[in-house]
C-alpha cells in the first residue's frame, strides 16, 4: 500500500518539495527547494486490543468507506503525538466499543513493507463500562475462537493478531 499523501510544500517555509529520489542528498525522501529542509515520512502509530470478554474476542465491523469496509476489524486507532501508547489503546477501545478494558500484555507490533502504520496490539479483557458500538463501526460482535470469521478480517494484522492470540491461549 502507498503512502496515501504526497507531502508538496515545506512545513518551514512553505518553499516547494522535491523528491530526492536519485540526487543522493541523504536518507530524506524530500527536500525543501527553497530552505533545503530535508522532508522524512515517518511512520504512523496505531494502537489496538484484542479484549477478550467471556463470549469471545471482540471485533467491530468497519463503517469507513475505504478498502476495509464492511469488514471484520480489532478496535483501535491513531496514537496521538505525545500520547502514551497503553492509554491510546485503552481511550480507543472506550471510544469504539463503551467498554473500559484492563491491559493484560503486549500481544505484538505488526509493521509490512511499504506500509505507513506500525501497529501495536495489547491483550486485555474488560473491566467496566456498557458496550455500545461507535458509529465507526456497523455492528459489533463477540467471536469464540473457533468462530472467528477469517474470511472477512480487515487487515493482514487483524488476521496476525488474532492467529498470535490464539497460540497464546494453547
Ligand atoms: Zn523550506
Amino acid at each position: 500500500m502507498a503512502h496515501p499523501i504526497t507531502p508538496r510544500f515545506c512545513a518551514s517555509c512553505g518553499g516547494a518539495l522535491i523528491s530526492t529520489k536519485g540526487l543522493s542528498l541523504g536518507g530524506a525522501p524530500y527536500c525543501c527547494t527553497s530552505c533545503g529542509l530535508p522532508v522524512y515520512e515517518d511512520p504512523k502509530v496505531a494502537a489496538a486490543v484484542v479484549v477478550d470478554t467471556k463470549q469471545g474476542v471482540l471485533l467491530l465491523r468497519r463503517a469507513q468507506r475505504d478498502r476495509a469496509y464492511g469488514k471484520w476489524i480489532l478496535p483501535g486507532g491513531h496514537v496521538d503525538r505525545g500520547e502514551v501508547v497503553p492509554e491510546a489503546a485503552q481511550r480507543e477501545v472506550a471510544e469504539e466499543t463503551g467498554l473500559e478494558v484492563e491491559l493484560t500484555g503486549l500481544l505484538g507490533v505488526y509493521s509490512y513493507p511499504g506500509y505507513p502504520w506500525v501497529l501495536v496490539v495489547y491483550t486485555a479483557s474488560a473491566n467496566g463500562g456498557h458496550l455500545k458500538a461507535s458509529a465507526e463501526a456497523l455492528e459489533m460482535q463477540a467471536f469464540a475462537p473457533e468462530e472467528l470469521p477469517w474470511d472477512e478480517l480487515g487487515y493482514e494484522s487483524t488476521a496476525q493478531a488474532l492467529r498470535d492470540y490464539l497460540a497464546q491461549l494453547s
